[in-house]
């Protein structure tokens, strides 16, 4: 089946009720039908539902179907996508070990390496994640993955999966991928040879900005390591947020074509204005990464950031000049969203590490929606 078909068809098997659209199981626990029942689901002989932190039949499709989109053998589902990154470093990461990170991820990741990581006696170094040279020379016996997100948040960089997977096969480290920015829609990072891919469900996968969510695929053998965190930590994903983000991934397909087509078009507009000093977007030939967005994804998605001449002051005068186009520290969404980095998801870290990170105190980021192009443009008064 093609991803279209798979994001619709794969479901929950029907119930007595013959039901054509999946139901929500909105229940927290399950029934045994005698001592010996309970005993073999307890002591795993039987595959079946416990308590619906382990499992539940609506968190299941959603899970079944993002491992079928994704290209992986499995998947776990997480409350919010930094539950999700956070289960991962949890589960395949002990006291010595050492990670390499791109420095252009999303602001609350840092956190969890200085916060948590750091007193647990796990070593980070932040790499940029257009040098591979830079990589090789901070892997240390000790490293165990290698973290990225591309396109990045907020600046769009695009790292090549390839080499970069190439890279961790050669120094024996896992590859995880924050997919978040592109979907299985547009990318799908294990076909490129990551270990695991990563996503808040809460951005394109929602779609309408209604639920929080979070996925993990990777092989069989990489989810059994993270599934015992997820059942004793307990940040599983609710069955009603299952039950939505299972119902939108029927739509990401259509969804992300126009998010793809209204973003291409906005870029290029942007690229015309004499007050823009810089745009950004994965499918815009004066992009750096251009060749290897057109590699490894099937369209630029829906993400563009930009530099306005006038700096922060020309950015937050756009901000408040805007009639439509929300103010929000989301996206993903259908609605139009603009956001300014450096003083709302980046705020929290250092502005050397922002400057690092190539985001300035200029940069504006555009979450293009599903409005039409037109009302879109008129709203950007630049
Ligand atoms: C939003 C976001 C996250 C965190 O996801 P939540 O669902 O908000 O916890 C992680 N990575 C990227 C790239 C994001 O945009």
């Amino acid at each position: 089946m093609k991803f279209e078909t798979k994001a619709i068809r794969t479901q929950t098997e029907r119930s007595q009720h013959n039901e054509h659209s999946t139901p929500i199981f909105a229940t927290s626990s399950y029934v045994f039908d005698d001592a010996e029942h309970m005993r073999a689901l307890f002591a795993n002989e039987l595959e079946g539902n416990i308590y619906s932190r382990f499992t539940n039949p609506s968190v299941r499709e959603f899970e079944t179907k993002m491992a079928a989109l994704e290209g992986g053998e499995d998947c776990i589902a997480t409350a919010t996508g930094m539950a999700a990154i956070f289960a991962t470093f949890a589960s395949l990461l002990s006291s010595g070990d050492h990670l390499l990170m791109s420095r252009a991820v999303f602001g609350s990741t840092f956190k969890i390496n200085s916060d948590y990581l750091a007193k647990w006696g796990i070593a980070y170094d932040y790499v940029d994640p257009l040098d591979v040279n830079q990589w090789a020379a901070l892997v240390r016996p000790e490293t165990k993955l290698l973290y990225l997100e591309t396109p990045s948040n907020p600046g769009l960089d695009i790292i090549d999966l390839d080499l970069a997977s190439d890279f961790c096969k050669t120094h024996n480290i896992l590859l995880v991928v924050d997919n978040c920015f592109a979907t299985p829609y547009l990318q799908q990072p294990l076909i490129h040879g990551a270990d695991i891919s990563i996503h808040s469900a809460t951005k394109y996968i929602d779609g309408q900005g209604r639920v929080m969510g979070g996925a993990i695929i990777s092989s069989s053998s990489i989810i059994e390591k993270i599934q015992p965190f997820m059942k004793n930590a307990g940040p599983s994903l609710s069955p009603f947020n299952a039950w939505v983000l299972s119902k939108s991934l029927e739509t990401l397909a259509v969804r992300m074509d126009r998010h793809c087509s209204n973003a291409m078009e906005v870029a290029k507009w942007l690229e015309d204005q004499k007050s823009v000093s810089a745009v950004k977007y994965p499918f815009l030939p004066s992009n750096g990464g251009y060749q290897i967005a057109k590699q490894q994804m099937k369209a630029g998605g829906g993400m563009i950031s930009f530099e306005l001449k006038g700096g922060l002051e020309a950015g937050r005068r756009l901000i408040d000049d805007r009639k439509m186009i929300s103010l929000s520290a989301n996206l993903g969404d259908t609605r139009t969203i603009i956001t300014h980095p450096a003083s709302s998801t980046h705020s929290k870290i250092s502005a050397q590490e922002r400057a690092a990170a190539g985001i300035s105190d200029g940069l504006i980021r555009l979450s293009v929606g599903l409005e039409h192009i037109d009302d879109i443009i008129n709203d950007l008064n630049i």
